[in-house]
C-alpha cells in the first residue's frame, strides 16, 4: 500500500519563494492612486517597509527567505501530504486524493507562513509595532504568534461579529501577547464615522482593515499587515506549493486538479502558483478556486478597480469585487468572507488560466463531516469548501470510471468553530445565495476611474 504520510526534512523547508509574475503572460495590472495615475512604491512606505514593498511589485521569479524566517518555519513546516487512502475508500473513488495539512502550524492555519516573513522584514526596518484586522480570528492569531518572537507590540481589530462569536480566538491571541479591539471601535476616524451611522455594525474585513490602515498611517512606529490578497502575501505563501512538489516527487505521482478555498487568494496561490509555473510550461494541470455561494467574489463579482478597504484609504486594486461596501451575511466561513480578491488571482481567472467554482454551505458543512470521519481532521469550514469540490469530482471520477490524481489544500483545522459545526448539527445553518440584485447594486458603487 501507498504512503498514507508524505514527509519531508526539515532540510527540504524551501530557500526561495516563488513569485508567480514571472511567468505570467501579461504583466499584472497596477495599483492606481485617488488619481487614477498608478502608484509608486512610495506612496505604501507610511504602512509597509521596503522589503514587502520591493515583492509587492516584483517580478523575479525566486525570492529568497531569510533564514530568520526559515528557522520560525522549522517549528511546523514541512507539513505532511495526506494520501486519503480512507476518504477515497468511502467515496469508492477510483480518484486518488491527497492533502496538504497546513493546520499543523501552533495557530492551526496556512498563515502563519506570512506573518513570519512580515514580522521579520518589519522588525528588519526598525518597525516595533503592528496593526492589523482579523474576521474569524485565524490571521490575528498567526500575526499575534510571530509578534513575540520578533519583538514586535501587534493590535488587531477584529470584526465585531467574530469578536463576540469567537471569544476563544480572542484568548489565543492574548496568550501570545496581542491586544485585541472589537472593529468598529471608537479608536479610529474610520470606526467612528461607521459607528456613528450604523451603531449595531457587525463590521466587516473591509472596516476593520480601514481602522488598522488609519493608525499605521498615523503612527511613525507602526505598519500595517495584510494576511492575504497582496502579491507578497501570496508570494510568502508558495512554500506550500513548492513541498508539495517534492511531496509529490516522492509519490510517484502529479495532481491533474488542485483545489483550494478562496478568500483573498493566498492559500490558493499558495498551493497553486508552483503547480502554474509547470502549467505555463505545458504541462496540463487545473487549478481551482474555490468560495462561498453567498460571496462570490471570482464567480459572479465584477473585475474593475475597486478599493481594499470599506472606507477608500488603499490604492486601488484590479480584481473581482462585490463592492468595497459588501457587508457579508454572517456564514460560518468567515475566512471567505472578503468583497475582493487577490489581484493576480483574479487576472489569471479573468485570462481563463485557472478556475473557480462556488459551493453552498450546507455542502460544505457535509463534505467536512465527511471528510473528518474518514480521515479524522476536523477541517476549518474555510477548507471544507476545498473538500467539497474535490469530493465532487472524485464522484465523477466514479461515474467514468477515470483514476485521477486530485489534491487539496486543507489550509486548517476547525478546532475554534466547533460552534458552527454545532449549529450545522442541530439544523440551523442555511444556504445563502448572494442575491444578483445586490451585485449589480454594488457596480453603481464602484470608484470611477
Ligand atoms: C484565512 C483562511 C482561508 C482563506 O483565506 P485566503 O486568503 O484565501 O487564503 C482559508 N482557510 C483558512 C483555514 C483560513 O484561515
Amino acid at each position: 500500500m501507498a504512503q498514507t504520510k508524505i514527509l519531508l526534512e526539515e532540510r527540504d523547508i524551501p530557500t526561495h519563494w516563488y513569485n508567480v509574475v514571472a511567468d505570467m503572460p501579461n504583466p499584472p495590472e497596477p495599483p492606481l492612486g485617488p488619481d487614477g495615475k498608478p502608484v509608486g512604491p512610495d506612496a505604501l512606505a507610511a504602512i509597509f517597509p521596503e522589503a514587502l514593498i520591493e515583492q509587492e511589485v516584483s517580478s523575479e521569479r525566486w525570492i529568497e527567505i531569510p533564514e530568520e524566517v526559515r528557522e520560525v518555519y522549522r517549528l511546523w513546516r514541512p507539513s505532511p501530504l495526506y494520501r486519503a487512502h480512507r476518504l477515497e475508500a468511502a467515496l469508492g473513488t477510483p480518484a486518488r486524493i491527497y492533502y496538504k495539512y497546513e493546520g499543523v502550524s501552533p495557530a492551526g492555519s496556512h498563515k502563519p507562513n506570512t506573518a513570519t516573513a512580515q514580522a521579520f522584514y518589519n522588525r528588519q526596518a526598525g518597525i516595533r509595532r503592528l496593526t492589523t484586522e482579523t474576521g474569524a480570528g485565524q490571521w490575528g492569531s498567526s500575526l499575534a504568534l510571530v509578534g513575540e518572537m520578533f519583538g514586535i507590540e501587534v493590535r488587531v481589530y477584529m470584526v465585531k461579529v467574530s469578536y463576540e462569536q469567537k471569544p476563544f480566538r480572542r484568548s489565543m491571541m492574548q496568550t501570545w501577547g496581542a491586544e485585541v479591539l472589537p472593529s468598529p471601535s471608537d479608536q479610529t476616524e474610520a470606526g467612528r464615522r461607521i459607528l456613528a451611522e450604523h451603531p449595531d455594525s457587525p463590521g466587516s474585513l473591509g472596516i476593520a482593515i480601514s481602522e488598522a490602515v488609519e493608525e499605521a498611517a498615523s503612527r511613525k512606529d507602526t505598519n500595517y499587515s495584510l494576511g492575504s490578497v497582496l502579491n507578497h502575501v501570496l508570494l510568502h505563501q508558495t512554500v506550500i506549493g513548492l513541498e508539495a512538489k517534492k511531496q509529490f516527487e516522492l509519490a510517484g505521482d502529479y495532481p491533474d486538479v488542485i483545489f483550494a478555498p478562496c478568500g483573498g487568494g493566498s492559500n490558493f496561490g499558495g498551493v497553486a502558483f508552483p503547480f502554474f509555473a509547470d502549467k505555463a510550461a505545458g504541462k496540463a494541470v487545473r487549478l481551482v478556486a474555490v468560495e462561498p455561494a453567498s460571496c462570490p467574489t471570482l464567480t459572479r463579482g465584477h473585475y474593475a478597480y475597486d478599493f481594499g478597504d470599506a472606507v477608500g484609504l488603499t490604492p486601488l486594486l484590479k480584481m473581482y469585487t462585490l463592492g468595497h461596501d459588501f457587508v457579508p451575511p454572517g456564514i460560518h466561513a468567515g475566512g471567505l468572507r472578503y468583497h475582493g480578491d487577490s489581484a493576480l488571482v483574479s487576472q489569471l481567472y479573468h485570462e481563463g488560466l485557472i478556475e473557480a467554482v462556488a459551493v453552498h454551505q450546507l455542502a460544505t458543512f457535509e463534505a467536512g463531516v465527511q471528510f473528518a470521519r474518514a480521515e479524522g481532521i476536523i477541517p476549518a469550514p474555510e477548507s471544507s469548501h476545498a473538500i467539497r469540490a474535490c469530493i465532487d469530482e472524485a464522484l465523477e471520477c466514479k461515474e467514468t470510471g477515470e483514476a485521477k490524481t486530485l489534491f487539496f489544500n486543507l489550509s486548517g483545522h476547525g478546532h475554534f468553530d466547533m460552534a458552527a459545526y454545532d449549529k450545522y448539527f442541530s439544523g440551523e445553518l442555511q444556504d445563502y445565495e448572494y442575491p444578483a440584485e445586490a451585485i449589480e447594486e454594488a457596480l453603481q458603487h464602484l470608484p470611477e476611474v
